[in-house]
Order: C-alpha cells, then structure tokens, then sequence
C-alpha cells in the first residue's frame, strides 16, 4: 500500500482522539521521510532536502484537500461555477486589456522577438500574463510552494501529481533556480508571472533575457517567452487565430456546438453563421476547419474555434479560461466587446448539474465525467435530450428540463 495514503488516515485519527498536535506532527514527519529516496534519487541533496523541510507542516487552509471527518471545502475554481457572463466580465476585459495595450508599446520589441522564435503572437502572450497575474501588479502570491505542494500531496485529492512536482519544486532548489525564500506560489502551487508548476518550469522555462536565469518571477522577457514555448511545444499553428466569434441564426442547432463537429469555416458560413462584425475573412481563413462552441447555449455570443483554441484550452482545462484569454487578446488591439451580448441565464448549483449528469448518463445521453459542471459535452448531452424530447433545444441546463428528466429516470 502506498505509504502516502496511510499517513493521512492516521494523522487524522491522532486529531479525532483528541491527541496533541505533536501526533501529526509525527505522521507528517515520517511522511516526509518516506519521500526521502525518491528526493535523493532526483539528484536533491540532504541538505536541501533538511534545509526546505525542516520546519514545514501541512497546510490544512488549503482547498482540494480531503480530510477525512471534515466536509470537501467550498472553493472551486471560478471558470466552473461563473456563468460565462460572470467570468468574461466586461469592465475586466476592457480593464486588462487597456492596460496589455501599453506593455504592447512597453516591450513591443521583446514581443516580437518571443513570435520569431516560437511563433506566437504578442498579444497571446500578454493575454496569458494577464489572465494569470493581472500581469503581475500588485500580485504578491503569499504561499510558501514547497508548503503548498508537500501539503496536496499529502493530503490533496490529486496526492501522485503533487508529490511529483514536490520532488520537482525541490529540484528547483537544489539546482539554484531559485532561492528557497523566493518560492512563492498560488494556492496551487503555481509559480511565477504566467503561472507554472516546478515540472512545467522545466519543461518549458527560458532565459529570454541572456542573464543566464530562468526567471519566471520577475523577468517579463524571461516568463512570457516560457508562456510561448509552452504553447508552441503544445502545437500552437503559427499565423491563425483562435476563434472567430460568429452571429449565430436564430433557429441553430445548438448539438451542432460539438468539438469533433469540423467544417470548414465556409460551409459555417454557408449554414447562416456570420462573422461578428462583419469581418471580411481570407480565402485562406475560410478555409480553415472550425467548431462551434456556444459557451451559454443560445442565450450568449457564438465562436467558430480552431485548433488554437484546444492549445490554449491544454494550458489551463477550461473554456471560460480560453475565451477569457482569447477574448483578452483581439481586445488588446480591437477594443470592442462581443457583438452578441449574454443573456440573463441561471445558472443549476453543482450538486443540480451532476444529478442531469447522472440522469443524462443513465438515458445514453453523456459518458464523460460526472463533475457538476456545464462544459461542452454536458451542454451537448443536454442539447440530444431536448430534441429527442421535443422539448426547447438550447443546450442550457434549466431546473425544468431536470424536472422532466426525473420524470423519465429511475434517478439517484
Ligand atoms: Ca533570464
């Protein structure tokens, strides 16, 4: 049995029992010890293994952790519980990219040397800054990273990843990347201005600047080029965009909005969708294979979304976040808003969206995840369910279409 998974339980019966702190202490202790060979194995020396843990303990203010006795905590990640238009707020959107307007002039010129070498345009970049960091002002993660990632993977739902980006965090140290206490980090142990995890930092970390660091804390050339190379190494296609967002027809199949859905952006056009603001597209750019992603159902904006889309989408797991980013950057230097505006809709609580889940997978409708939350394939499930029911298609999840699905499921 793996000995990361014993530890927590018996720390946790010590604290039940009433037994004094220094009991966890102890299970922590020997947990530490244990990782001990597979740090020395890393090439992590005792001393830096002594000197980052010496005297660490678990941080339990930290969510995702699963404690057994004490009920999940509350603090999910915003892209998954906003409605679309909370997340893509517009007074945010106009704020950020106001501001990416003057780094543009700023560092104009490192930008375009980060696009020559990796292929990616200066307004990504920057858009990713200031998605992650609100490109860094007045951003002071107050995080101790190595407490952050020892306390996930020791306690955290996803123990295997964080113990591995522990041993890598540690690495970091050992290899003089950084000093110990510069090791600051977000909640989830992401570091720096665009946001890494030690394994991401080295994978992808540059020295854009020629100052022989890796500095992705406090080097602007340094971080967004890393931001770059990530994307790049994750197939970035040099010289096409990332959406388009299109004028949706008023009676639109909303199951249409389906990733595996490709068609030219042509046959899109063809279909009655229209390129927001009238933009005149290039032979080349219709030709492109686009899906449709309709964020809020029919009650919002519509995009036609490329491969870029799913580059920036394996960055960070969401499609708020890739609207958010993507959105962030035409607006840099387009400052308009979406042509569609959203919709008052209502958004079903977690527990809500996984019951439809639930329904939606016992009628064959959805196989994927039961999460509790509206992503695309949730919304399409929804959208096949609708039609089958004659019920009104818009792909969004309402307390009365779960009324009608408990009506034909045994349910749970
Ligand atoms: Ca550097």
């Amino acid at each position: 049995m793996n000995i990361a998974r014993i530890f927590p339980a018996v720390l946790w019966l010590a604290l039940a029992a009433g037994t004094p702190a220094a009991a966890a202490d102890a299970a922590f202790r020997q947990w530490l010890e244990a990782l001990w060979p597979d740090a020395q194995a890393f090439g992590i020396s005792r001393a830096t293994f002594d000197a980052a843990t010496r005297s660490l303990e678990p941080d339990l203010s930290l969510p995702d952790l699963d404690v057994p006795g004490r009920p999940a905590p509350q603090r999910e990640q915003p892209e998954f519980v906003l409605r679309p238009a909370d997340y893509l707020k517009d007074a945010s959107l106009a704020r950020l990219a106001g501001e990416g307007r003057k780094l543009l002039t700023e560092f104009g010129k490192t930008l375009d040397a980060i696009e020559q070498r990796f292929g990616v345009p200066p307004t990504v970049v920057l858009a990713i800054w200031g998605r992650e960091s609100g490109f860094s002002r007045g951003y002071r993660p107050g995080n101790n990273a190595i407490r952050v990632l020892a306390t996930q993977a020791y306690l955290g739902r996803r123990k295997d990843v964080f113990r591995q980006e522990l041993l890598f965090a540690l690495k970091m140290v050992e290899d003089g990347e950084v000093k110990l206490s510069e090791m600051r980090s977000s909640w989830a142990g992401a570091m720096g201005l665009t946001q890494f995890l030690p394994s991401e930092f080295y994978k992808y970390a540059v020295d854009f600047d020629g100052d022989g660091r890796r500095d992705i804390w406090n080097s602007v050339p340094d971080a967004l080029a890393s931001a770059a190379k990530q994307l790049a190494e994750k197939g970035w296609q040099k010289g096409q965009r990332w959406a388009y967002e299109a004028r949706v027809p008023k009676a639109v199949d909303c199951t249409l909005a389906d990733p595996d859905v490709k068609l030219p952006i042509a046959e899109w056009v063809r279909r009655g969708f229209a390129p927001a603001f009238d933009r005149k597209l290039s032979a080349e750019e219709q030709a492109q294979p686009a899906s449709l992603l309709l964020p809020a159902g029919i009650y919002g904006p519509g995009f036609l979304i490329l491969p870029n889309y799913f580059v920036l989408k394996d960055y960070n797991f969401s499609d708020l976040y890739v609207l958010f980013v993507g959105s962030l950057s035409d607006r840099i230097l387009d400052a308009r808003a979406f042509e569609t505006h959203w919709a008052e809709v209502v958004q079903l609580k977690t527990g809500a969206l996984e019951e439809m889940q639930r329904r939606l997978t016992e009628l064959g409708y959805y196989s994927e995840k039961i999460d509790g939350k509206a992503g695309m394939k949730t919304r399409l499930a929804l959208g096949a369910y609708q039609k089958a029911n004659g019920l009104k298609l818009d792909c969004w999840p309402t307390a009365a279409v779960l009324d009608h699905m408990r009506g034909r499921t045994r349910g749970n």
